[in-house]
């Protein structure tokens, strides 16, 4: 178990498997982004020999796989299979905007994984293609088809932007819960580097977004007396398959629950996502650090684990933008 200095046990590990991405989502990256050199990023074989410190000596039993874009790298169905295999891992998940999925939700469900969060933040073409810079929606969805006939749970994520997907497109969004057993969920915009300021502008809260669902279709059934599941707090629509996820990380902060940690691409643990406070473990990997070494160093570091964001105090992560840690 590795608990930190609260008394928050962090089981759960968030791997950018790459810092690289097939889209440039207006909220996430600027258009002109530059990625890092493969050989900067945290290898195969290094991964596989973290793996086994964080869930066995270090008590990590939760994994979710993520970027940039995940699918994006390589290995990525033989890497799902060496963190499904490793003992004491129970669960591996994966956060995509979805757009390979046609190809690889099949391998991927074979290979482990059992929960695909997938990112969509409006069913409209046009719309979507302006948010991401070019995508097409119809890809997306092809890739939500190919998750559900492989058998993946599925939650969609779409990140509330004012003045953009704020109405509509919430609408269509918790629409879809009627006919399918999806957990839809809308996530706060976060200020990260040098897009903060845009997103600081354009962050739509929960209870707007409840006004509007209430007020349009039905008012939503907050469910297990408001506790959330995950980050999420959780509501249903009467008479839905499915549910609606509210991620208020910026006005109803859950850093008292948090029992995350984030490896980014470049082999850094990351202990808050919206604090600048890293430990870097690729360095000594390469170096030849033993593993007794490695996990004293991480088991420090977590203790250390910041208590929460300052984002109320305008204290705002500058280091990296969201794709290199992956969310
Ligand atoms: N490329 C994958 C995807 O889009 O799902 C995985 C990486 S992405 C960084 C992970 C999640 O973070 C996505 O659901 C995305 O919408 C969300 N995200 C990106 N930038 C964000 C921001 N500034 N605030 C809140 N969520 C953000
Ligand atoms: Fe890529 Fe995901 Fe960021 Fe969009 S949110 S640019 S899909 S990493």
């Amino acid at each position: 178990m590795s608990l930190d200095r609260y008394g928050r046990n962090i089981n759960y590990l968030r791997i950018s498997l790459t810092d690289r991405c097939n889209l440039r989502c207006v909220y996430c990256m600027p258009a002109e982004m530059t990625f890092r050199p493969r050989a900067e990023l945290l290898q195969d074989e290094e991964l596989y020999r973290l793996l086994p410190i964080f869930a066995g000596l270090l008590g990590f039993s939760k994994f979710r796989l993520t970027g940039g874009e995940p699918t994006l790298r390589e290995n990525v169905v033989e890497i799902v299979r060496r963190i499904a295999a490793t003992p004491s891992v129970q669960t591996v998940a994966m956060t995509t905007n979805g757009l390979l999925l046609n190809k690889l939700a099949a391998p991927l469900a074979d290979a482990g994984l059992t929960r695909l969060n997938i990112s969509i933040d409006t069913l409209d073409p046009d719309k979507f293609k302006q948010i991401t810079r070019w995508g097409d929606v119809a890809e997306v969805w092809d890739g939500i088809k190919a998750a559900m006939e492989a058998g993946l749970q599925i939650k969609l994520n779409a990140v509330v932007v004012r003045g953009f997907n704020d109405r509509q497109d919430v609408i269509d969004l918790a629409k879809l819960t009627y006919d399918f057993p999806w957990q839809v969920r809308f996530i706060e915009m976060m200020p990260f580097g040098e897009v903060a300021e845009f997103q600081q502008a354009k962050t739509v809260c929960e209870a707007e977004l409840l006004a509007l669902i209430g007020d349009r279709l039905a008012p939503p059934i907050l469910l297990n007396q408001g506790q959330l599941d995950g980050e999420a707090r959780l509501y249903q629509l009467p008479g839905a398959q499915g549910c609606l996820g509210f991620i208020s990380s910026v006005t109803q902060p859950f850093c008292a629950g948090c029992n995350r940690a984030r490896l980014t691409a470049d082999g850094k643990l990351r202990l808050c996502l919206l604090r600048e406070q890293e430990l870097d473990v690729l360095t000594p990997l390469r170096q030849g650090i033993s593993d007794a070494e490695l996990t004293q160093r991480i088991e420090a570091a977590i203790w250390e684990k910041p208590w929460g964001h300052g984002l109320a105090e305008q204290q705002i992560p500058m280091n990296r933008v969201m794709s290199e840690i992956g969310g």
